[in-house]
């Protein structure tokens, strides 16, 4: 059976909204825009985001009526009726203020109450105002580096310098390894994770390797099991800080676990039947668990469930 279904709607990804990434709107066109559409601003406070305090989803505010400074706001796309920002709240009463109309609070935790599109216009938002957090002062010389280019570029102020700092995402593959015998997949935990989930191996790409090759060294360190048969799934964005989750599936040649490094707690060989008895992050039991439904780890494991 096809999964298609399991891979075409991941949180996070779907956005609906006209990027103009190949011409970004200058100051002036944004100002222009502005006159007949309407400014709808993202704000960001300590890595949280803006939801309404009665439903949960998503917040969007105008701009005219908070005061936001054109010059602060970071441009995110288009749509119909309004040109969407973001923007970095760091103002004690500006924050008080906001939170008389909205709650702030992590995007994981409240993904659920959020459209495809809203999970995914908030993450990128989430993603573009953590790369400016990360590049306030240049990485070749050490400055203050200023926002360009309606928030997609940051440059250096030094004349001597001017290096430009284009926003940035560090690639992780994310891996469901099968059993020889077809029958076992490979899950393992982190001892920082909640409390009984299992989940499949994931890591950072290194320079110099591609993510066939990344998958093959990361199963290997974390596991001692050699896999071959990588193979490309799906990718899921993932702003927890700055992360694209690229899926593959692989098969086993090896089925002893031989650990290079201690990153996983616990491995296990698990069966499908036994996979069926995994529960919920959120079921109270005490039982494994699996990760969250709308996250590709559980996509990937549930698709080898189906099949
Ligand atoms: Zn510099």
């Amino acid at each position: 059976m096809s999964d298609y279904h399991l891979f075409k709607n991941l949180a996070y990804s779907g956005l609906r909204l006209d990027r103009a990434a190949a011409n970004r709107p200058s100051a002036k066109q944004i100002q222009e825009l502005g006159l007949h559409k309407n400014k709808r601003v993202l704000p960001i406070w300590n890595g949280q985001q803006l939801f309404d305090l009665v439903s949960g989803n998503m917040l969007a505010l105008f701009s005219e009526e908070w005061d936001f400074e054109d010059r602060d706001l970071v441009f995110l796309g288009i749509s119909e009726s309004d040109i969407w920002f973001t923007v970095i709240v760091d103002s004690e009463s500006l924050v008080e203020r906001l939170k008389e109309v909205g709650d702030f609070g992590s995007l994981n935790s409240k993904v659920n109450n959020l459209t495809q599109h809203e999970a995914a216009l908030m993450a990128y938002a989430r993603g573009m105002i953590i790369w400016h957090l990360n590049h306030l002062y240049c990485g070749a010389c050490g400055f203050v580096t200023n926002m360009k280019e309606a928030g997609h570029v940051r440059e250096c102020d030094s004349a001597k310098c001017n290096r430009r700092a284009f926003p940035r995402i560090d690639p992780a593959i994310i891996c469901l390894i099968e059993h020889p015998d077809g029958e076992h997949c490979l899950l393992g935990r982190q001892a920082n994770w909640p409390q009984g989930m299992y989940s499949v191996v994931a890591g950072f790409v290194e320079p110099g390797e591609t993510l066939e090759e990344c998958v093959i060294r990361e199963v290997k360190e974390e596991t001692g099991i050699i896999v071959s048969e990588v193979v490309y799934k799906a990718s899921q964005p993932w702003p927890f800080p700055s992360s694209i989750m690229l899926g593959f599936f692989a098969k086993a040649k090896t089925v002893k676990f031989q650990p290079d490094d201690d990153e996983l707690e616990d491995i296990r060989w698990v069966s499908r039947a036994e996979l069926k008895s995994f529960g919920e992050l959120t079921d109270g039991k005490d039982l494994p668990k699996l990760p969250n439904h709308w996250s590709i780890s559980r996509r990937l494991i549930d698709s080898w469930c189906e099949n």
